[in-house]
Parts: C-alpha cells; sequence; structure tokens
C-alpha cells in the first residue's frame, strides 16, 4: 500500500518534469540551455524553512536563475562560528555574498513553523536530536516572546516567536564579517518577510527592524 503509494506520488513528480521540460527546455523562455551557458547569477539569497508549504520560489513565481534558496528548519541563520565543522548553512551564505555577490539576502519566516512550535513543546521532539539541538539557535527568541506575551495563547506565543526568531537570524547574519563587509561596502539588503498561510498575507519588516507590516497587494 505504501509503495504503492510512494511510486504514484514519483510518477506524479516525473510528469511535472515533463512539463518543466516542455516549457523551459522546448518552447521556453527564460531557457535553461542560457543559464548553462552564462552560468547562475541570481540577485537574491532567500533562506526559506524546510516547510513543504511555503517553497520560496513558488510564493514568488520566481524563474530558474532568480533565487538562490536556503531552506532549514525554522529557516535559521545560526551565529558565525570559525573553526572546523560542517556549517552547511553558512558556507551556503559564503558563497551566496561573496561568489555569487547577491544584492539582498531575504529570511522568510511563516505561521505555523513546525520548528518554531517544538520550543513550546520540547517533549514532542528527540531528546538531544538534531532538531532540538538547531532550534536552540531561537532559543534567546523563545525567551523573550515568554518574557513580553506571559499570558497569551501558545498560539499567539508561536506566531510572535516565528517573527522575533526572523530578527535573530537577521541578526546572526550580522555576525559573518563578509555579511558585514557586503553590507558597508556594497550596499547589501537584508530583509525579513513573514508569510501568513493561514491569512495569505505577506508581511515586511520594517527598516528598524521592529514591527511586521502587512505587504498591500494592488
Ligand atoms: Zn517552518
Amino acid at each position: 500500500m505504501t509503495i504503492l503509494k510512494t511510486r504514484r506520488e514519483i510518477l506524479r513528480l516525473l510528469a511535472g518534469f515533463r512539463r518543466f521540460h516542455r516549457k523551459f527546455y522546448l518552447k521556453g523562455k527564460p531557457s535553461f540551455l542560457r543559464l548553462s551557458e552564462r552560468g547562475q547569477s541570481p540577485k537574491t539569497l532567500i533562506i526559506a524553512c524546510s516547510d513543504s508549504r511555503v517553497d520560496p520560489a513558488i510564493l514568488s513565481s520566481a524563474n530558474p536563475g532568480e533565487l538562490f534558496v536556503i531552506r532549514n528548519v525554522a529557516n535559521l541563520v545560526p551565529p558565525f562560528e570559525s573553526g572546523s565543522g560542517f556549517h552547511g548553512v553558512s558556507a551556503a551564505i559564503e558563497f551566496a555574498v561573496v561568489n555569487l555577490k547577491v544584492q539582498n539576502v531575504v529570511i522568510l519566516g511563516h505561521r505555523q513553523c513546525g520548528g518554531i512550535r517544538s520550543l513550546f513543546q520540547p517533549d514532542a521532539l528527540q531528546a538531544n536530536g538534531f532538531v532540538a539541538q538547531w532550534m536552540s539557535i531561537a532559543q534567546e527568541a523563545y525567551r523573550s516572546v515568554k518574557v513580553r506575551f506571559p499570558d497569551a495563547s501558545m498560539d499567539l506565543q508561536c506566531r510572535e516567536c516565528e517573527k522575533e526568531s526572523i530578527r535573530a537570524s537577521m541578526q546572526n547574519l550580522m555576525t559573518f564579517p563578509f555579511v558585514k563587509e557586503a553590507k558597508l561596502n556594497r550596499g547589501l539588503s537584508i530583509l525579513g518577510l513573514y508569510f501568513d498561510l493561514e491569512l495569505g498575507q505577506l508581511l515586511e519588516l520594517d527598516d528598524e527592524w521592529k514591527d511586521f507590516r502587512q505587504i498591500i497587494l494592488s
């Protein structure tokens, strides 16, 4: 039953690849042939959650080659750490900022983030597992929300923590020397966005990194 279901899912993905191929290789613009000849030169790095509902390319209707994307649990940026280790997120940030010289870095958070919720329900996680360790990056955001909204429902606290962790990731980004340097010397912009998937709204963090405001669609 499960194998059959999985196969059906894979077949559906293959049918999707057929449509993609037709669009971008047979009659498409921009075509992948051009992208393969010239290489990639995306202008924007988006750091988004691995959540299956929050695909930055789908949300922004981006074309191939437009976005350099990092996805991880709860769209977090760890603080800069020197030395050895397998720093996948940091490596991708370095490549985007130093090698590709992107002009924008966007942290894209979202409503109903399971990673953020796990901070409020730690028992749901495997003890000492990878997720718990990873989510410790957002511990400070969690504590701050608990102090500021002590009597709020867990749902509201989660919502606030989803936003607060975007700010924390933006601040962590600034601990990377090459990010700081790119911001000062070539005007790299760092933006925070929040996708409320319940309401279908996109919110942006203001220039002071204080409040989120809904982006009004025209
Ligand atoms: Zn998430």
